[in-house]
């Protein structure tokens, strides 16, 4: 059970609000499908009243105004706030998500800490130039914040997600309007109350519950936003970003991913297992950046698919809160019911289950057990589309081109990683996949500091790094004539 006073309402303008119709929505514990609690479900007149709350918290200047070190201060008194109340964070997380909380605490609390240290950092080195010109004049630039944003993100890491656009954003002197997918709304609404305790003055960051077609669409649309930060699946980001086309808004799209993990005949083997599952069981396989498609050379294809049909069989899958569990069940019954769909879709295409392929009945939470298909040709649909859960395909491939040629054969383009010991191959190969990550010898290495996102269909800009903050930031030029 979580605390309805706060976590159940909408966070607007430093007050915490039922929604102005008053409808809620139930949360779901995936662990065991029963209704733990209510949120406020918003709309429309919601929408209108955070984005008045954030354009006016914006225009007071009392976030803006702040110079880089004052609002760092602010930033790191919240990454130390997030490590205080791990705890609590953690079991609304697991309770929303259904993460297993060892991995919980290990990485979606490390990183979002990480993320507001990191940003803290940065915000105090944005500045501007000063340009030498054949004018008369003296010219120099400053970044300026863009407004008012709306952070709309995805159901599988509702921290880390939002914490990726929230601490770049606050850092660069923006106000926030941030819509968490409706599935799991928790965590953004305990850490509305740590902003709170922060210091964060009232208004600046706005925390809206609701759906995607009614909150999500009326922030989209609305005039009083500045920039789209967005993530989530493909289909919905192509019609984020056609919205954001005809009102000409800043939008950042991170959208869906179906990495390839190529293993070459001289690879560490030992070290590459360990990748490949990590790859495709972290978060229950809910992961944009996970690595569901395995190509191995020829040589070490059946010594592979033997060690991973054991391996695999052997991760310990069950209760988000026992801290030995590393998957735990996926986020809703409708993900469990895609993957369904997708094993018995690899069945017809004459793909053989290696292991898992079906439900694990337990307490009558969403589980699928992390199967293992062989057999299916690049082009089934199981190995071209994004499943979004346990499933890891296995092909073989003969040569290195072919392998880069497999790698890039879907239309997404956010993560690609290889194994190999050869230094001269490693890096040959990283140059021609086509990702907006490559991982060399290990799967999901990331960090505040390295960039990430997408090609192709998995969008475009980037989270992280310097490159995000300045994406949350206008350039002003300033010309003064000299006579
Ligand atoms: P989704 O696209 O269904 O929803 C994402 C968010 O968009 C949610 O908050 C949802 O309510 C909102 N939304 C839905 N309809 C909307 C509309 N019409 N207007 C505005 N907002 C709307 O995605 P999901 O199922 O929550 O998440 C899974 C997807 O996200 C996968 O495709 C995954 O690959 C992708 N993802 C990408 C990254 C990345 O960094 N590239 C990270 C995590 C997840």
């Amino acid at each position: 059970m979580f605390n309805n006073d706060i976590h159940g309402r909408l966070f607007i303008g430093g007050q915490w609000r039922d929604s102005c119709s008053g409808s809620r929505a139930d949360v779901i514990d995936p662990s065991t499908g029963r209704v733990v609690g209510t949120i406020a479900d918003a709309d429309i007149a919601d929408v209108d009243t955070a984005v008045a709350a954030a354009r006016a918290a914006f225009e007071s200047g009392e976030w803006a105004g702040l110079s880089g070190r004052e609002r760092a201060r602010v930033l790191l008194h919240i990454a130390g706030l997030v490590r205080e109340n791990a705890d609590e964070i953690v079991r609304l997380e697991s309770l929303d998500v259904g993460k297993p909380v060892a991995l919980c605490r290990a990485v979606d609390i490390a990183t979002t800490a990480e993320q507001y240290e990191y940003y803290a950092a940065l915000a105090q080195t944005i500045d501007g130039a000063t340009r030498k010109v054949p004018l008369n004049a003296f010219a120099y630039t400053r970044r300026e914040p863009l407004g008012v944003v709306a952070a709309i993100t995805p159901f599988n890491f509702p921290l880390i997600l939002s914490s990726a656009k929230i601490a770049p954003a606050l850092a660069a002197g923006n106000v926030v309007v941030h819509k968490p997918a409706e599935d799991t709304p928790l965590s953004a609404l305990f850490m509305a109350s740590l902003f709170e305790r922060a210091g964060v003055p009232a208004g600046v960051v706005n925390v809206v519950t609701g759906s995607g077609s009614v909150v999500g669409e009326a922030l989209l649309k609305h005039p009083g936003v500045d920039k789209i930060a967005f993530t989530g699946s493909t289909s919905i980001g192509r019609h984020v970003a056609s919205v954001a086309g005809e009102m000409l808004k800043p939008v950042t799209m991170e959208l869906g991913g179906n990495a390839a993990h190529i293993v070459f005949d001289d690879a560490d083997v030992e070290k590459a297992i360990g990748a490949i599952i990590k790859g495709f069981v972290f978060n229950t396989g809910q992961f944009c950046m996970g690595g569901p498609r395995l190509l191995v050379a020829r040589p070490l294809y059946d010594t592979i698919v033997g060690i991973l049909a054991a391996a695999v069989a052997g991760v310990p899958v069950g209760d988000p809160r026992d801290p030995e569990t590393v998957v735990g069940p996926m986020a809703a019954d409708r993900h469990v019911k895609k993957v369904e769909e997708y094993v018995e879709l690899a069945r017809q295409e004459g793909g053989r289950v290696v292991c898992g392929g079906e439900r694990l009945d337990r307490n009558g939470g969403y589980y699928y057990k992390p199967t293992v298909i062989a057999g299916l040709t690049n082009d089934s649909r199981v190995v071209q589309e994004e499943i979004f859960g346990p499933v890891l395909t296995v092909q073989l491939f003969d040569t290195e081109d072919e392998a880069i040629e497999m790698a890039n054969s879907t239309s997404y383009g956010l993560a690609s990683g290889l194994h190999t010991t050869n230094l001269a191959r490693a890096h040959r190969v990283a140059d021609k996949l086509q990702a907006g990550i490559v991982w060399i010898n290990d799967w999901a290495m990331l960090d505040p500091a390295i960039p990430f996102g997408g090609v192709k269909d998995s969008g475009f800009g980037r989270e992280y790094g310097p490159e995000a903050l300045a994406s949350y930031t206008k350039v002003k030029s300033v010309v003064v004539a000299l006579d």
